[in-house]
């Protein structure tokens, strides 16, 4: 079962809703709703985040080999685009450090 992440400092769960909305704010340090302590994204998460786009060229695929219009490509493409944007605060885990990426 996919969780929303959880504050590495006070342990509560954010919500949903919460998590998309700072998903977009592209902020570093995010302060937890909660406790208000300063919380990061990991460095697993952010490896994970970045290998999401990974998956678009590989939609082509099957779609490709079948030769299928690509007014159907089109929708796939918008169907994981809404896929990913839902699933987006399932990838986030967070800490109280911010870790170097690589
Ligand atoms: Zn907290």
């Amino acid at each position: 079962m996919m969780k929303t992440p959880t504050c590495a400092n006070c342990q509560k769960q954010w919500s949903w809703k919460m998590t998309w909305k700072k998903t977009f704010t592209f902020k570093k340090a995010i302060p937890c709703p909660f406790c208000g302590e300063k919380q990061y994204i990991t460095k697993n998460a952010r490896q994970k985040l970045c290998l999401l786009p990974v998956i678009f060229p590989l939609i082509n695929v099957p779609f490709l080999s079948f030769g299928v219009d690509n007014i159907y490509l089109g929708m796939m493409y918008v169907v994981c685009i809404l896929g990913l944007a839902i699933g987006m605060p399932y990838f986030y885990e967070l800490s109280n450090e911010n870790e170097p990426l690589w």
